[in-house]
C-alpha cells in the first residue's frame, strides 16, 4: 500500500529532495586564553574607572546617550593606541579577525584589516543600547571584561527583516539561528566578532552589578 508523505515532512527528510542553505550570516565567538585574562580584565576594568573619571565629554555624551551608563565611544575611540591593556587586546584579537576573514572568503586584494576604533563601555543595572549598526567598518565585535550572571545577551537582528512583508512568524520551538532575533550570552573573556553592518542591540542589563565590555571596528585598507 502506497503511503501518503505527511504534510509535515520537509524536504530534507525525502532523499529525492533537499533543502540548501544559502547566504549565512556569521558571526565568530572567540576566548581571550585563560592565562591572560585575569591581569589584562583587571587592567582594562581599572583603566575604563579611570577614563570615567576623566572624561567629562564622555560622561556628558553618556548622561544624555547612554543613561546611567558610561561610554567613551564619543569621546575617546583609539583607547588600543593610547593604552597597554587595550593595545594587548587587539593584538589577542587581530589574528581572530584574520580567521574571520578567511571564513569569509573575501578577497582583500593586498590590504589588509585594522582595527581604528575602540572603546569602553560600563553598563549599571536597567541601561541599553538600542538597535545599530557600525558604519564605516568592515568587522565590528565585543569584548566581554565583567559579566555578571544574569545581564543582557548581545541580540543580533535578521539582516533579512526589512523584506519579509508576508512571511509568517518562526514557530517558538523553531531553531534559534531560524528566529528573527538571536541572543548571543556573553562571558568574560568572550569576545564576538560580526560584520558591521549587522544590525545588533544590548538589551537592558537586568544583574545588579556592571556589565563591561570594550568594543571595536575594524577597517579595509
Ligand atoms: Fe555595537
Amino acid at each position: 500500500m502506497a503511503t501518503a508523505k505527511s504534510p509535515a515532512q520537509s524536504p530534507a527528510q525525502s532523499p529525492a529532495q533537499s533543502l540548501v542553505k544559502l547566504f549565512p550570516t556569521l558571526v565568530y565567538q572567540g576566548l581571550i586564553a585563560a592565562r591572560l585574562q585575569t591581569r589584562l580584565n583587571k587592567e582594562l576594568l581599572n583603566d575604563t574607572a579611570k577614563l570615567e573619571s576623566f572624561d567629562t565629554e564622555g560622561r556628558r555624551w553618556s548622561k544624555k546617550n547612554y543613561k546611567g551608563g558610561y561610554t567613551s565611544y564619543s569621546s575617546i575611540d583609539t583607547l588600543h593606541k593610547q593604552f597597554s591593556a587595550f593595545e594587548t587586546l587587539e593584538k589577542q584579537i587581530t589574528p581572530h579577525v584574520r580567521r574571520f576573514a578567511a571564513a569569509q572568503h573575501w578577497d582583500l586584494a593586498g590590504k589588509s584589516l585594522h582595527m581604528t576604533t575602540c572603546w569602553t563601555s560600563r553598563m549599571p543595572k536597567h541601561v541599553y543600547h538600542p538597535l545599530h549598526i557600525h558604519p564605516l567598518a568592515v568587522v565590528s565585535g565585543t569584548y566581554y571584561v565583567n559579566v555578571p550572571k544574569g545581564t543582557s545577551a548581545l541580540k543580533i537582528e535578521d539582516p533579512r527583516l526589512a523584506y519579509m512583508m508576508a512571511a509568517p512568524a518562526r514557530k517558538a520551538s523553531a531553531p534559534e539561528s531560524l528566529h528573527p532575533y538571536v541572543h548571543l550570552a556573553p562571558k568574560t573573556g568572550r569576545f564576538y566578532l560580526f560584520e558591521s553592518w549587522l544590525r545588533h542591540e544590548v538589551p537592558p542589563n537586568q544583574a545588579d552589578g556592571d556589565r563591561v565590555s570594550v568594543s571595536f571596528n575594524y577597517e579595509w585598507a
